[in-house]
């Protein structure tokens, strides 16, 4: 009987989890390496406020997400009515079609920090092995103290962090299954740059055909945001990123801060600026299983990276890997 759970990871997969879990009285505790629970969720303190430098909104198709939404997340996320556009290969722009998207009001952390709150997040916790002791688990954290026991794990941490937990657990079948996933998870460079006059652009959102730059977005426009001058988000391409993976901080925000002048035609310089390096940003890989579940070893793996990336593909995922460990 699965009474006791521990879950590795407090991104939207893991808070999904958890709560569906609690929802069926079930025991729950979230480890998380972080300071504070959300994941790529995330946003920056920046003056006036802060800035979303990981994922930038999300879509709300599953029926179930909006109910789980509904029940959890009360008015910490709301609709971004941006103007979205995409650069054709010429380099003019075409307006996107409008689509519902949301983001966490009034920043990204918002929504998962709400979620949280019904959840036990044990933070700065991060998990280095899996103890099996009594047919139930003890986890170890890096600085040797241990937790436990637990009768059933659910990771969700990213594929290469997950695969190290488990070669570290001698656990090395499930860390074997996790590798082909490791080397389609794309690193991202994101920039945010602060204009204290606004800018004038056509689209508050811009996919973009450019050698360095694949995304840019008005923060400013995002709901509940400080609008006292305006921050933009500039995230990298995969390949330019995996390029500069080492290369530092300023100079990755010098050549994205000119490649976001070249696109938008802007000359302004910015008034403030911050980088972060995205090591594991987004999954491309072709095998989307939606979750895993070793029966024998009672360890379920949930994430985005199962379930076609984004932050729906990650509730998608956990609320998958629940129903079959609730049907079981
Ligand atoms: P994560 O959010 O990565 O959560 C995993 C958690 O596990 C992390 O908090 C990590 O700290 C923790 N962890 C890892 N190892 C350990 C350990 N050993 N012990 C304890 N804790 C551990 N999605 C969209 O839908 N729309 C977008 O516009 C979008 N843009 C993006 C832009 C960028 C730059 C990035 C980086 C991502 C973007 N995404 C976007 C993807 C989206 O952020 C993810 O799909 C989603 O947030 C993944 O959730 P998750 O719970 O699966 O993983």
């Amino acid at each position: 009987v699965i009474r006791r759970i521990a879950i590795v990871g407090s991104g939207m997969a893991g808070l999904t989890a958890a709560l569906l879990l609690r929802e069926q009285h079930h025991e729950v505790t979230i480890f998380e390496k972080s300071r504070g629970p959300g994941g790529r969720m995330a946003a920056k303190r920046v003056k006036g406020g802060s800035v979303d430098i990981g994922a930038q909104y999300f879509t709300i198709r599953n029926p179930a997400f909006s109910a789980f939404l509904s029940r959890h997340a009360g008015d910490s996320f709301g609709p971004w009515s941006g103007r979205f556009g995409y650069q054709i290969s010429s380099g003019q722009w075409e307006p996107f079609p409008q689509e519902a998207r949301y983001v966490g009001v009034p920043r990204m952390t918002a929504i998962t920090r709400g979620l949280s709150t019904a959840a036990d997040v044990q933070a700065q916790t991060r998990i280095d092995s899996l103890v099996r002791h009594d047919r139930q688990w003890l986890m170890k954290d890096t600085e040797g103290e241990s937790y436990g026991p637990f009768d059933a794990v659910i990771v969700t941490a990213p594929p290469a962090q997950a695969r190290d937990l488990f070669s570290n657990s001698t656990l090395t079948a499930l860390s074997d299954d996790i590798q082909d996933h490791v080397s389609h998870i794309q690193p991202c460079w994101a920039t945010a740059v602060y204009f204290q006059q606004a800018l004038e652009q056509p689209y508050d959102a811009m996919r973009c055909q450019n050698p360095v730059l694949e995304w840019i977005a008005n923060n400013t426009s995002k709901p509940g945001r400080d609008d006292s001058g305006q921050w933009w988000v500039l995230h990298a391409t995969p390949q330019w990123s995996r390029e500069h993976e080492n290369t530092s901080a300023d100079k990755v925000s010098a050549a994205m801060v000119e490649a976001f002048q070249k696109v938008t035609g802007v000359s302004a310089c910015p008034d403030e600026w911050i980088s972060h390096r995205w090591l594991y940003a987004k999954s491309s890989s072709a095998e989307q299983p939606g979750f895993r579940w070793y029966d024998e070893h009672c360890i379920g793996l949930a994430g985005d990276w199962l379930s076609g990336g984004r932050v729906e593909g990650a509730f998608d995922s956990a609320s998958g890997l629940v129903a079959h460990m609730l049907a079981d």
